[in-house]
C-alpha cells in the first residue's frame, strides 16, 4: 500500500484517502475515522497480569527466604506436634509483604504514567476548512498536515507540496545527513525508507522548508510504530542510581544471609539445639536484614519528584534526569526568552537623516524614519489579529512583533504594504547568520530587497561617516540594555535571475530600532539561590555583546572580574584554550547554536556536569551533548523537546533552580532510606548472632523479626519518600555523582545507628530477663521487641531532618505520621492483647517494665541528635578557623 502512495499522483492519493487540500477533513470525518483506527500512539507494552506480579514479587530474594521459612514450618507442624500457628503466622507476614510490594509499585507506574500525558506533541492540520492546532494523538489518516523547520513529524505521509523541505531521518535509517524531500510522485517502486522521497515518516525531524503531507499511516502502523513493536520487548532502563542501589541492596542481601548462615551454625553445633528451630531462626534473621524496600522507595522517589517537577513547570522526559539535574554544577541559559520575560517593545529609533529618537515621544514620523518603519514592516513575518472576544492574538517571534507593534503605533499594517510591494521571496532568518532578507516587486522593471538583523551582520555600503555614526548608535543602544535590529535596502533594477541569497550585498542602511526585553522578576533571586547552591549560571545569546552585558549585570550573572567570549573570539581558541578559559566566562554574546556544544564540551572537560537550555533545531546537538538538556515549552520547537531531558512548560529560568532543588531532595531520601533500613538491619544481626554465641539463645523469635521487618522498616521507609525537601539542599555544594553513597556522613551515622541499636537491645534483654526478673526470657524477650519496634519508628525522625529536630520536623510529612501512628498501634496491639501476644509469643509485662521500655525506645533519637550538635560544632570550628587562617 505505501509503496503505491509514492507513485500516485496527488489527486488520486486525495481521492484515494478521500480528502482535499483546502478544506481537510470535518469534525464528523474525523471522529468517525479516530473510532474507526485508534489514537495515534505507540502503544505500550502489556501490563503483566496478577498472577505475573505475584510472582514477580514472589521471586526477590526477601520473598524468596520467606517462603522457605513457610515450608519449614509447615514441615514442623507437620512432624511435630507445634500447632499451626506459626505457618500461619509466617504466611501472612508473606502475602503482606508481597501485597505492600504490589502496592508500592503500582504507585510509582502511576505517577510515571500520568507524566507521560503532560508531555504532548502538538501539530498543524488543515480541518474544517480551518488551519488549527492539534495534540498529535488525535491525528486520522487522510488528515492534511502542515509542517515547518522544527516539527516533528506526528505520522507517516505523503507530501503534497514540499517548498525546499529537508528531514533528519536518523532515527529511522541512521543516516544523520538530512535529506531533500518533493512532493513528485515516483518512477519506481522504492523499498527502502530513504529512497521513499514524497514521504515523511513519523518521529523524524523538519530542518528546513514547509510542506504540506496527507497522513497515511497512524500509531502502531507507522514505520516507527514497527520498530517500537520491537522495542516494547526490550527490558525498562534503569538510572544510574538505581543500579548502585541494586548492587548495595546484593550486597547487604548476602551479608545477612551470611548472618543466617553463622546464626543457624552457632545454634547447631554451639548450642545443641534442634536443626529445624536454628534453621528457622536463621531464616527470620536473613529475611529481616534484607533491605528489600530499598530498590522499591528508590523509584517511588524518582516517581514521586518527578511529579513535583511538573507541578513546579517542569516536565521530565527521562527519570534519570531526576538524578542528574541535582547534580548539576553549571547552567548555560539562553537570555532570549528564559532570562529575560520575551516581551519586546521597541523603545529608541535612530534614522540615518537624524540622531537618536525615543518612541514614546514621536508625535510624526520624518520621512527616513517612516521609510525605516516600512521596510521593517514588509521584512516581517510576526502578525497580531484580534478575535471576536476583543482578544489580541499573536503569531510570531516576540521580536517581530515588536515591529508590529510600532507599525500600528504608526497607522500601518502589513497587509496595506504588502498591497504596493507584494512580496516575491524571502530568505528565512537564521540564528547563524542573524539576518533575513525579503524580496519585493515593486513593478514590472524593479524589484526590492530588504535585508534585516544584527547591524555588524548586515552587508551595508559604505559611504561618509554612516557607518560610524551608526556604530555610535548602536553601542549606546546595546549599553542601555536594548536589544538591536538593523534593516537596509536596494533597488534592484531589471529583472534578476539571481538568488534572493546572492542579492544581498552593498545595501543602503535605514537605520536601528532598539528594544527593551526587560529580565524576568524572577529571575535574579533564582541566580543568586543557584549560587548559593554552588552552581554557576552562564548566559548565552546571539545579541550583541553590549546587550548581554548589560543584562547580564542587571540579574547578577556578570561579576566583579567574570569575562565576556563572542563567537567571533571563541572561533579564535582551540577546545584546550577554551577550555582554560571557560570557567570565567560568565556570558557569551553572538554565538550561533554551534557554538554551544563547544561551551557544554569546554565545561564537561572540566569536570562539570552541565544543564544547557535550547528552543531552535541547531540547538538540539548541544542539548544531546549536555548532561541535562533543557528545552522550551512554549517558544521551543518540537526537535528540541524530543532531544531533551527536561522540558519547561514556562520557558522561565528559575523553574530550573527549582528542578535543582527537587533533585537533590529526591537523592536526599533516598540517601535518608537508606540510613533508616540499613542502620537497624544491621542492628538485628549483631544482636542475634551476640546473643546466640555468648548463650542466651535467639532473643527474639521468627515471627517477631519479620513482624518488625514489614511494620518498622517497610511503612516508614516508604513515606520517605515523600518528605518535602530540606531548606538547606540549596545552601550546600551540588554532590558529584560520583560520590559514594555514604560519603558526607552517611557511612558514620548509619555506623552510630547500628552501634546505638545492638548495645541498647541487648541492654534492655539482659535487664528484663536477668535484672527485673530471676532468668525470664519472654519478659526480656518482650522489652526488646516494643523498644527495638517503637525505637526504630521513633527515630525516623531525627533522621528525616539533617537540622536539629523541630516541630516543624514532625509537621512536614503528614502520610508518613499517618503511616507510623499505624504501625504503632499495631506492634502495641501484638504486644498488649492477650491473643495477639499469644500468636507471636509475647507475654504482659509487670509495670515496672513500662516506664524502662519508654524510656529505651528514645535513646537512639537523642543519640542521633547529639551527634547533629557534635558535628555541627565541628564543622563551625572548622570554617570559623578557615576564616582566621584566610
Ligand atoms: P537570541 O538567542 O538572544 O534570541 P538570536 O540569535 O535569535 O539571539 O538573535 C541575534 C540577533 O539577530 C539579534 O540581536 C537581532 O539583531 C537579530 N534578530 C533576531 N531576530 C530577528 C529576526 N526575526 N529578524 C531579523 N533579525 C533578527
Ligand atoms: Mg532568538
Amino acid at each position: 500500500m505505501k509503496q503505491n502512495d509514492t507513485q500516485l499522483p496527488i489527486k488520486e492519493m486525495l481521492a484515494k484517502y478521500e480528502t482535499d487540500l483546502q478544506t481537510g477533513l470535518n469534525t464528523t470525518e474525523v471522529t468517525r475515522r479516530n473510532l474507526a483506527d485508534g489514537d495515534n500512539a505507540l502503544s505500550e507494552a502489556k501490563k503483566p497480569n496478577l498472577l505475573q506480579q505475584i510472582g514477580k514479587h514472589m521471586a526477590d530474594i526477601a520473598s524468596l527466604v520467606l517462603l522457605f521459612a513457610v515450608i519449614l514450618s509447615v514441615y514442623l507442624a507437620l512432624t511435630t506436634d507445634g500447632g499451626w500457628t506459626k505457618p500461619i503466622v509466617i504466611g501472612s507476614i508473606l502475602v503482606l509483604n508481597v501485597l505492600i510490594g504490589m502496592y508500592q509499585e503500582h504507585s510509582a507506574e502511576q505517577a510515571l504514567a500520568a507524566l507521560k500525558k503532560l508531555s504532548v506533541h502538538e501539530i498543524q492540520v488543515i480541518r474544517d476548512s480551518k488551519k488549527q492546532l492539534i495534540d498529535a494523538t488525535n491525528l486520522v489518516v487522510g488528515d492534511i498536515i502542515l509542517l515547518e523547520p522544527g516539527s516533528q513529524v506526528p505520522a507517516d505521509a505523503r507530501l503534497a507540496t514540499a517548498s525546499n523541505l529537508s528531514v533528519d531521518e536518523a532515527i529511522l535509517t541512521g543516516e544523520s545527513v538530512p535529506v531533500n524531500k518533493s512532493a513528485e510522485p515516483l518512477t519506481v517502486d522504492p523499498e527502502a525508507i530513504g529512497d521513499q522521497q514524497n514521504m515523511v515518516f513519523s518521529g523524524t525531524a523538519v530542518t528546513q522548508g514547509n510542506a504540506t503531507a496527507i497522513v497515511t499511516a497512524i500509531g502502531m502502523n507507522t514505520e516507527l510504530g514497527k520498530i517500537a513493536g520491537m522495542l516494547n520487548k526490550t527490558k525498562k532502563q534503569q538510572t544510574p542510581l538505581q543500579n548502585r542501589l541494586n548492587r548495595l541492596v546484593s550486597t547487604l542481601s548476602g551479608v545477612a544471609i551470611a548472618g543466617g548462615v553463622i546464626i543457624f551454625l552457632l545454634g547447631t553445633l554451639m548450642h545443641g539445639d534442634s536443626l529445624i528451630s536454628s534453621l528457622m531462626i536463621g531464616v527470620s534473621l536473613a529475611v529481616a536484614a534484607v533491605p528489600e524496600t530499598l530498590p522499591i522507595i528508590v523509584t517511588i522517589s524518582l516517581a514521586h519528584g518527578v511529579k513535583k517537577m511538573a507541578k513546579r513547570n517542569a516536565i521530565m522526559r527521562r527519570v534519570s534526569a531526576v538524578e542528574t539535574i541535582g547534580n548539576v554544577n553549571v547552567i548555560a541559559s539562553d537570555k532570549t526568552g528564559t532570562l529575560t520575560q520575551n516581551k519586546m517593545s521597541i523603545t529608541r529609533l535612530w534614522a540615518t537623516d537624524g540622531g537618536v529618537a525615543s518612541v514614546k515621544q514621536i508625535a510624526k514620523l520624518s520621512e527616513q524614519q517612516s521609510k525605516l518603519v516600512t521596510m521593517f514592516g514588509l521584512a516581517t513575518n510576526a502578525e497580531i489579529e484580534v478575535n471576536k472576544q476583543d482578544e489580541e492574538i499573536e503569531m510570531g517571534d516576540s521580536t517581530e512583533l515588536a515591529i508590529v507593534r510600532l507599525m500600528y503605533k504608526f497607522g500601518m499594517t502589513r497587509d496595506k504594504l504588502e498591497i504596493n510591494y507584494p512580496r516575491l521571496a524571502e530568505d528565512p532568518f537564521d540564528s547563524s547568520k542573524k539576518t533575513m532578507a525579503t524580496l519585493h516587486k515593486i513593478d514590472d522593471q524593479k524589484q526590492l530587497l530588504i535585508v534585516k538583523g544584527a547591524f555588524d551582520r548586515l552587508p551595508i555600503k559604505r559611504e561618509g561617516d554612516i557607518y560610524e555614526r551608526a556604530k555610535e548608535a548602536h553601542d549606546e543602544f546595546g549599553r542601555e540594555a536594548l536589544r538591536v535590529l538593523a534593516v537596509g535596502y536596494k533597488v534592484i533594477e531589471q529583472d534578476s535571475t539571481k538568488s534572493i541569497e546572492a542579492l544581498q550585498d552593498e545595501v543602503e542602511l535605514l537605520g536601528l530600532v532598539g528594544m527593551i526585553d526587560p529580565p524576568r522578576d524572577e529571575v535574579a533571586a533564582a541566580i543568586s539561590e543557584a549560587q548559593g547552591a554552588g552552581i554557576r549560571t552562564v548566559m548565552i545569546t546571539g545579541d550583541h555583546v553590549e546587550t548581554a552585558k548589560a543584562i547580564a549585570k542587571k540579574i547578577g550573572i556578570l561579576c566583579q572580574g567574570d569575562s565576556v567570549l563572542t563567537g567571533a573570539e571563541m572561533k579564535q581558541l582551540d577546545d584546550e584554550q577554551l577550555a582554560g578559559q571557560i570557567a570565567d566566562t560568565s556570558v557569551f554574546a553572538r554565538v550561533s547554536p554551534e557554538d554551544k556544544i563547544r561551551i557544554v564540551s569546554a565545561w564537561q572537560s572540566q569536570g562539570a556536569v552541565v544543564a544547557m537550555t535550547g528552543d531552535g533545531v541547531n540547538d538540539a546537538p548541544a542539548l544531546k551533548a549536555a548532561n541535562v538538556g533543557i528545552a522550551m515549552g512554549i517558544t521551543g520547537t518540537e526537535v528540541s523537546k524530543g532531544a531533551a531531558d527536561m522540558v519547561l512548560t514556562d520557558d522561565n529560568f528559575a523553574t530550573i533552580v527549582a528542578a535543582v532543588s527537587e533533585g537533590r531532595t529526591v537523592y536526599q531520601n533516598i540517601l535518608k532510606a537508606v540510613e533508616f533500613l540499613i542502620g537497624v538491619n544491621f542492628a538485628q544481626l549483631f544482636l542475634m548472632i551476640f546473643s546466640v554465641a555468648i548463650g542466651w539463645g535467639a532473643p527474639l523469635i521468627a515471627e517477631q523479626l519479620l513482624l518488625i521487618n514489614v511494620l518498622a522498616d517497610g511503612i516508614p521507609g516508604f513515606y520517605l519518600s515523600r518528605e518535602p525537601g530540606e531548606r538547606a539542599v540549596m545552601k550546600q555544594k551540588p554532590i558529584s555523582k560520583w560520590s559514594s553513597i555514604f560519603a558526607n556522613g552517611l557511612g558514620q551515622r548509619v555506623a552510630i545507628r547500628a552501634v546505638t541499636f545492638t548495645i541498647l537491645t541487648l541492654g534492655i534483654y539482659a535487664l528484663g530477663r536477668f535484672g527485673l526478673m530471676d532468668n525470664v526470657p519472654s519478659i526480656g524477650m518482650s522489652m526488646l521487641f516494643l523498644v527495638l519496634a517503637l525505637g526504630s519508628m521513633i527515630d525516623i525522625y531525627a533522621i528525616k531532618t539533617r537540622e536539629p529536630l523541630s516541630l516543624s520536623s514532625f509537621k512536614s510529612n503528614r502520610a508518613l505520621n499517618m503511616g507510623l501512628a499505624l504501625a504503632a498501634l499495631l506492634v502495641l496491639a501484638v504486644a498488649i492483647v492477650p491473643p495477639l501476644q499469644q500468636l507471636f509469643g509475647l507475654v504482659t509485662l509487670p509495670a515496672v517494665a513500662w516506664p524502662i521500655v519508654i524510656v529505651a525506645m528514645f535513646v537512639p533519637t537523642i543519640v542521633l541528635e547529639l551527634n547533629k550538635q557534635i558535628v555541627n560544632r565541628i564543622r563551625l570550628n572548622r570554617s570559623y578557623q578557615a576564616i582566621q587562617e584566610d
